[in-house]
């Protein structure tokens, strides 16, 4: 079994963002961490290291638990409007009483590096996406540069969040040379997952439970992708039982070390199309795989 590892993705993008930050003025990441989830910490942190890597300002608004909506609001508004902010994000999970709809409402769809702004989701869906929530992006990005294209494929993919199933069933169906495939979106409502699992060639996986697949679960010669994270005494474990896959599966994504790199990068590569989107510049992106997936200037000027 082929070990799909992120960081030869990770590295691919960041290169490319590298080059294009020599030749610019520095851009600026905004990212809003409220209240003290050790995660989001985490997470939050390693923006600001790759930030350093490709060249951009992260700048951490940080908010105290109890703090209020107005107060996040009033500092969103003004990021919102300040020309040399090329980018908005959210860290979650928000503490209670935070209204996350009412603050993403705030960053405007130019600055939405999460795609989660529902005119960006709406392009997505329409099959033009401005920006691809970078979990999906990053996944997109990963196969295709394994050779992996999921074109004609049956791809079953598990859990259908906003940020992760949804917009990737969407992206995945498309009529793209990096989509074409046939989805299933398969979730906790899902009467026989064996069933679907069993006839996946791609099985993608979002669901957030430690081990969930097993060897005896997956086609022989599958190809799986695992973009479950969750914290444990033994460090981070993701949804696939990558030793009893490996006899049975032609490659998978191993975790740690798998989908997470290419997610961060996949962020900033947002911010990069954000800041060559607000124009002009005319630098766009060389590097093929990225090219594949966001084609040109032209068409995220829709
Ligand atoms: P979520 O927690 O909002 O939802 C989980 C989804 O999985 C739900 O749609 C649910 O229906 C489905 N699900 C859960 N158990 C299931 C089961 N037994 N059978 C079938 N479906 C089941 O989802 P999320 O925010 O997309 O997060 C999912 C996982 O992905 C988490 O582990 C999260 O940490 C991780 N994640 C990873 C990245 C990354 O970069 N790799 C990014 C975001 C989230």
């Amino acid at each position: 079994m082929e070990l799909l590892k992120g960081k030869p993705v990770a590295d691919r993008i960041d290169e490319e963002l590298k080059i294009i930050s020599s030749g610019m003025e520095p851009l600026k990441l905004v990212v809003y961490l409220v209240g003290t989830d050790a995660s989001s910490e985490v997470y939050s942190r390693s923006k600001v290291k790759k930030g350093e890597r490709v060249g951009v300002e992260v700048v951490l608004r940080r908010f105290p638990k109890g703090a209020a909506q107005d107060e996040i609001e009033v500092q969103l508004n003004k990021d919102s409007n300040d020309p040399e902010v090329h980018g908005i994000m959210i860290e979650r999970p928000l503490p209670e009483g935070i209204r996350i709809n009412d603050l993403m409402r705030r960053v405007p769809p130019s600055k939405d590096v999460e795609g989660l702004h529902p005119e960006n989701y709406g392009l997505l869906g329409m099959g033009k996406p401005r920006f691809i929530p970078p979990t999906p992006l990053g996944a997109l990005l990963l196969i295709l540069h394994y050779g992996l294209k999921p074109d004609g494929m049956d791809v079953v993919i598990i859990g259908r969040s906003l940020n992760v199933g949804k917009p990737l069933a969407a992206l995945l169906s498309r009529k793209a040379p990096w989509g074409n495939a046939t989805v299933t979106l398969a979730h906790t409502g899902t009467q026989d997952l064996l069933r679907h699992t069993r006839g996946a060639d791609m099985l993608i996986t979002a669901a957030g439970r430690p081990g969930l697949i097993k060897g005896n679960m997956i086609k022989e010669g599958a190809v799986l992708v695992d973009l479950g994270i969750t914290p444990t005494d033994k460090g981070i474990v993701g949804d696939i039982d990558l030793g009893s896959v490996q006899d049975v599966a032609k490659a998978a994504t191993p975790t740690p070390g798998g989908t997470g790199p290419v997610t961060v990068s996949s962020m900033f590569l947002n911010l990069f199309r954000a800041r060559i989107m607000a124009g002009p510049l005319d630098i766009g992106f060389t590097d093929e795989l990225i090219g594949t997936v966001y084609q040109n200037r032209e068409a995220i000027r829709w």
